[in-house]
């Protein structure tokens, strides 16, 4: 059995069509399919490592370390599940491989051209996993809007599975907005009509449509849709804006989303076991206590660029029958007003990822002051390497110290390229990619949240602590807690005498997922706690 799920997008973008590509998904693997959710971005890049994260949030890393669009990630918070490249298909992918072909004489005396060899290929790309996996049901999410000519040869190829498979073996979801006019108090359908034209004038009818509104659906707006876009009026699902997107698959379970699906496949009707999910969302609506964490980074106005973090937060929260609630400051705000004032009432410090230097002396202010104060510090990648730069200049002594990524003539380089980065010029997909092993130290902070000896983090940097520094470091107190097997990298910094004082150089936020949260996050969020019942009790 092999059964695909389109889902596109029309009228603008930002609609959530990742949330509704991996609510399907999910209340299909909770009746008990294996799934495979794929997404399909339409631009040229190969990949997202290049992407600017003001544009496209957070660059994502599989386990086997491809550098994809933030949606991936959400597909496997929502799944639970490790995710890889094949899952994640881009223009510039499909391109590549179709010259590739051409040079290597595989299209010998042939034209190459849009329609069938770039079809051809896309068509390779997602028939891939499930031929070589297990999967039995694929959905797949086309990035962009219906209308955009980059998304063309993917809705041709998807519009030729159609017509290659049986006709109950695909099942198109539009995902459309229904604005509301205020004046008159009416929802609008005409944009949905319009954008489902477009689907129709590139071949595709969609089976569904799932209307984005900021209130419930009427039954003469589903009719009306229902009526226009030539879909059956229950294949009109309203999807109107929840207090979490974590509610989403409940709403759908809710609408019985999933079974008029499986009844368009041909599918059996099964119900998902979404009990689990069901309970935590509640907790997640009534939270018993709180915590404040401030994220002091450089992109907080856009905090999509920190997506992983945020939602590994809510998923250690959670677990913990807590709200998190995160205070973003930008970096160089804490230079010009000053840590103190900033991190005033804050339980806990959070200093994330990043590149460049710009922000980089505030996040080394703030890390100083949680050092000082015994407020729980976690440094994440850039955030352990900024956390040793603090603590060479100021408990070491070395002035001037840094990392060669900002300074590169500084005299003490205590964060340094690392030795097989040296000679890499190019900048796409050439980092410390995807996952590596690190066996953590007996005794650490972090060895009992992991409560395990060999761990598998993530990772994306061309920086590392510098080991030449390693005995000065750790006879004022900074340990190495967690090194690579063979013990040359240091993978986790831990400071003694402080309550929790963690710094990591992978990203831990990538493994964090609503069913079962990152230990380090939860332990993070506990020590926040505890912090912010002590001085609140004093
Ligand atoms: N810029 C640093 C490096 O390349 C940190 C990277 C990161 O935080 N992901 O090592």
């Amino acid at each position: 059995m092999r059964k695909v799920i389109v889902v596109t997008g029309g009228v603008i973008s930002g609609l959530g069509k990742g949330v509704v590509a991996a609510s399907i998904a999910l209340l299909f693997k909770l009746s008990g399919y294996h799934v495979n959710l794929q997404k399909i971005d339409p631009y040229v890049n190969l990949d997202a490592g290049t992407m600017n994260p003001y544009e496209h949030g957070e660059v994502f890393v599989t386990r086997d370390g491809k550098e994809t669009d933030l949606d991936i990630g959400r597909y496997e918070r929502f799944l639970d599940e490790s995710l890889s490249a094949a899952n994640y298909i881009t223009t510039g992918k499909v391109y590549w491989n179709v010259i590739r072909q051409e040079r290597a004489g595989a299209f010998l005396g042939q034209t190459v051209q849009v329609i069938p060899h770039v079809t051809n290929e896309i068509k390779r790309l997602i028939n891939l996993p499930m031929e070589e996996g297990d999967a039995e049901i694929g959905v797949i999410e086309v990035g962009g809007t219906v209308g955009d000519i980059e998304s063309l040869p993917f809705l041709e190829a998807l519009r030729q599975l159609k017509d290659d498979l049986p006709r109950q073996d695909t099942f198109f979801i539009h995902l459309t907005l229904l604005p509301h006019l205020a004046s008159t108090d009416e929802i609008k359908t005409k944009p949905t009509q319009h954008s489902v034209k477009e689907l129709r004038a590139i071949g595709i009818q969609p089976d569904a449509i799932v209307a984005r509104c900021d209130r419930a659906l009427s039954d003469s707006v589903k009719k009306k849709i229902a009526l226009f876009c030539d879909v059956r009026e229950d294949n009109v699902i309203g999807d109107p804006d929840l207090f979490t997107i974590y509610d989403v698959p409940l709403l759908f379970a809710d609408q019985g989303v999933d079974r008029l699906i499986a009844r368009g496949l041909g599918l059996n009707d099964r119900v998902a076991q979404i009990d689990r999910w069901r309970e935590l969302v509640s907790v997640l609506h009534s939270p018993q206590k709180k915590v404040h964490i401030a994220i002091v980074g450089k992109y907080v106005e856009l905090t999509d660029s920190y997506i992983s973090i945020k939602e590994a937060l809510i998923h250690a929260g959670m677990h913990l029958n807590t709200q998190v609630d995160i205070s973003w400051i930008s970096a160089e705000e804490i230079t010009s007003k000053g840590e103190a004032e900033l991190l005033r009432g804050m339980d806990g410090l959070l200093i994330p990822g990043g590149f460049g230097d710009r922000g980089v002396e505030g996040k080394i202010e703030a890390i100083k002051h949680a050092r000082e104060t015994g407020m729980p510090f976690f440094g994440i990648c850039l955030g352990l390497q900024c956390a040793a730069i603090e603590f060479a200049r100021d408990v070491l002594g070395l002035t001037q110290a840094n990392s060669s990524e900002f300074d590169p003539h500084t005299p003490d380089p205590v964060i340094d390229i690392m030795t097989e980065q040296t000679a890499v010029t190019d900048k796409g997909g050439t980092m410390r990619l995807g996952e590596y092993e690190a066996i953590l130290k007996e005794g650490s902070i972090s060895k009992s949240c992991y409560a395990k000896e060999h761990i598998y983090e993530r990772h994306r940097h061309r920086y590392e602590f510098n080991t030449a520094y390693r005995e000065r470091f750790e006879e004022e107190g900074m340990h190495v807690a967690a090194t690579s097997p063979d013990g040359r990298l240091a993978e986790i910094v831990e400071l003694a005498g402080h309550p929790w004082f963690v710094g990591v150089q992978f990203h831990p936020e990538f493994q964090s997922h609503f069913l079962s949260p990152h230990p380090l996050f939860t332990g993070f969020v506990k020590a926040c706690l505890e912090n912010g019942s002590s001085s609140s009790s004093s």
